[in-house]
């Protein structure tokens, strides 16, 4: 059994046998020894007290702490994490921010949670491009935050958006009131780049308008974390409100006819 776990609806009590105490014990100490040659200490978390508050996502209640949290700061090292679960066949649960109400983040009893809370950087806003490119653990809002400076934002918004990743928006194709004239994630993500669950690198999209061949994109969007796991993200950026009234009332002035020319 190797997948990147996620939900769309409630797990069900029967969904995970729970393991023996032993079974967890030995299974954990193989896992963490394994992780250990490829993270820093600090980014491996197995101890009770630490992996509780991983326990569930926004569905509070289904609730089971994952065996080990891996907290990894590179590329390198959730290729790592993904290469060594694969070989070892132990699940792995990709976690954002873990707002879901589906319990897509909710862990596996004998499973790695895979947080990404630590890929939070905006690499690249391109105003003329208008688009941006980030990093999956980047807040909703915080790419809005990042393109305000040049009257654009980012348009998809989820009631969550202050503190929902962009990665976790892409694996539920998330949306909010916006969506109903911008569309959903899908309609405003150009390219998604991440590794596949073998730790594959894979780039779906791109940032041209199309691209040729079948629209794996629109397929990644909305998997609910169970096709690949996304790293980094370009998005769409559509003008502001008070930018387009300025573009409009310029407009508007321009096509005014000269009525009296200056004597
Ligand atoms: C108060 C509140 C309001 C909400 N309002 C809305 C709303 O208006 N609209 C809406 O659509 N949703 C809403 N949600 C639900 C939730 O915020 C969204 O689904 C959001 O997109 C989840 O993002 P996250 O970073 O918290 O992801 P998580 O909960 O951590 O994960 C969600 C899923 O994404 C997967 N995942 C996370 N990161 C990655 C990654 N980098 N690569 C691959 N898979 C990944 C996980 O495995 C899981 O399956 C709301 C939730 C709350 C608590």
């Amino acid at each position: 059994m190797n997948y990147i776990q996620g939900m769309s609806t409630a797990p069900s009590s029967t969904d995970q046998k729970p393991p023996s105490p032993s079974e967890r014990a030995a299974r954990q100490k193989e896992i963490v020894a394994a992780l250990g040659r490829h993270l820093p200490a600090h980014a491996l978390l197995w101890n009770a007290e630490d992996t509780t508050p991983y326990e569930c996502d926004g569905l509070t209640a289904y609730r089971q702490r994952p065996l080990v949290v891996a907290l990894p700061e590179t590329e390198e090292q959730v290729q790592a994490v993904l290469r060594v679960c694969h070989g070892l066949e132990v699940p792995v649960v990709a976690r954002g921010a873990g707002t879901g109400l589906s319990g897509g983040a909710m862990p596996h009893a004998l499973g790695v949670t895979l947080s990404l809370a630590k890929f939070n950087r905006i690499l690249e806003v391109d105003p003329v491009g208008r688009t941006a490119r980030v990093q999956c653990g980047v807040r909703n809002l915080a790419i809005s935050e990042a393109a305000a400076p040049h009257n654009l934002y980012y348009a998809p918004d989820p009631s969550s958006q202050i503190a929902c990743t962009i990665g976790g928006n892409v694996a539920e194709n998330s949306g909010g009131v916006h969506c109903l004239k911008y569309g959903l994630t899908v309609h405003n993500v150009l390219r998604v780049r991440g590794f596949t669950i073998e730790g594959d690198p894979i780039t779906l999209g791109s940032e041209a308008l199309d691209v040729p061949g079948y629209d794996l994109l629109a397929a990644m969007i909305g998997s609910e974390g169970m096709l690949a796991v996304a790293l980094e993200v370009t998005v769409k950026l559509i003008p502001s409100r008070s930018s387009r009234a300025a573009s409009w009332r310029a407009s508007t002035m321009c096509a005014k006819p000269v009525t009296r020319w200056p004597q």
